[in-house]
């Protein structure tokens, strides 16, 4: 997996460097949105800013999605899709939408005619997203899909196919891939300043006490692995700029009468050349970091998947970047890839590489052992 650095926060990615220091604490500003760039010829690219519909109004799109979104230079929120109508009609109130830009899973496919949303933000239960996302993409609708991207490989590339066959775009809400601290990690895989790397430790999980929440449960594709363990394995394949070649996976429950989906699991990667990943993600108790073992030193971020405060250390000194948005970020770049046709950043076929990963993760579950992936 090479991590590409495309277009408008390229320029913002190539000065991280002055931002590396020994020992700095502070140098938290705030990162401007890209500029508004110079529209092509076409449907969507004489608008200035594309319009965003966010599907499923739970807490992401609630209390994150929806404020960052107002940040953003590139995209506004211009529809919302529910099937709550109280909630309809609080975002009306308070984001200011036409009646006509809102809609409810029955009449969703209309949303073809409707010129003004240009893309869905499907941020639903995970079973779900195969098919709002086909059903946005048949309505002509690029698509932002949140993690995981599905709940099966074969899933994924029914996904993927959908926004191909309909020549809209497939990104997935992969926000991390947007965070400075994040990209310097992605740098480090391929310059590996600190020689071959050879551990990497990564664990990611909080202590959920909302027990009769669908994350507890299999059947909308809950769980931890699904829900908190996609970002230590993010993190392992990013660390790396590598595909597992061996994946070995447990998993636990510590409150057995409250989880019917793996509460907490623990899951190892072997990568071609000879990297070990150890990873952790659960709902038991809370934690984040990232920590990589090199030849000839190590570096890690502690936070590595927070919404802010993320934080690095190398074993020469800390480094520090600029706080960001993430989610503006995000969303930012992927309308301007849209308005001028440029590949995003996170792909399609980057959620799916994940995805292929968990099966093999639940399978070694299944088995209780390693399963080889070549
Ligand atoms: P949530 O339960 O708070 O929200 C889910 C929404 O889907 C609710 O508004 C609910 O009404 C709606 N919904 C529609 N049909 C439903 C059905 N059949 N059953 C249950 N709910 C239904 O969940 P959330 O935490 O907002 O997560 C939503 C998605 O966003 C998940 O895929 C999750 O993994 C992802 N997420 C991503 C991040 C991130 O940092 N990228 C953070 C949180 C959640």
């Amino acid at each position: 997996m090479k991590p590409q650095l495309p277009h408008p926060l390229k320029a913002i990615d190539n000065s991280r460097r002055d931002f590396i220091k020994k020992g700095t604490a502070g140098l938290v500003t705030t990162l401007a949105a890209p500029a508004i760039f110079s529209c092509a010829n076409g449907k969507q690219n004489d608008k200035e800013k594309l319009g965003l519909a966010l599907m499923g109004l739970g807490y992401y799109s609630t209390d994150i999605l929806a404020p960052s979104i107002q940040m953003c230079k590139n995209t506004y929120l211009s529809g919302i899709v529910t099937g709550t109508p109280s909630k309809a009609e609080a975002w009306k109130t308070k984001y200011n939408l036409k009646p006509e830009n809102i809609y409810n899973y029955d009449n969703f496919d209309e949303i073809a005619k409707n010129d003004e949303i240009d893309i869905v933000y499907v941020v639903l239960p995970n079973a779900l997203h195969k098919e709002f996302t086909i059903r946005a993409a048949k309505a002509g609708k690029h698509v932002i899909c949140e993690k995981p991207m599905a709940v099966t490989a074969e899933e994924c590339r029914e996904m993927i196919k959908a926004c191909d066959d309909n020549n809209v775009k497939l990104s997935i809400g992969y926000r991390m891939h947007y965070e400075p601290h994040t990209q310097e990690i992605m740098r480090l895989a391929e310059d590996k300043d600190f020689g071959d790397i050879r551990q990497i430790t990564t664990g990611a999980a909080f202590n959920m006490n909302n027990t009769d929440h669908w994350k507890a449960r299999k059947e909308l594709a809950g769980g931890a692995m699904m829900d908190m363990g996609v970002y230590p394995l993010q993190a392992a394949r990013y660390s790396t700029g590598e595909e597992p070649i061996s994946v070995s996976a447990q998993t636990f429950k510590i409150r057995p009468d409250k989880f019917e989906a793996d509460e907490v699991t623990s899951f190892q990667l072997q990568f071609p050349s000879g990297t070990v990943a150890n990873c952790q993600t659960g709902f038991h108790a809370s934690f984040n970091y990232l920590r990589v073992f090199c030849e000839k030193g190590w570096y890690e971020l502690d936070p590595f998947s927070s919404y802010n405060g993320i934080k690095g250390r190398k074993s020469n000194g800390e480094f520090v970047f600029r706080e960001v948005n993430q989610q503006a970020r995000q969303m930012d770049e992927v309308a301007w890839c849209i308005m001028n046709d440029k590949p995003l950043r996170v792909t399609g076929e980057e959620g799916l590489k994940d995805i292929i990963v968990v099966e093999k993760i639940y399978e070694s579950i299944g088995q209780g052992g390693k399963t080889m992936m070549i």
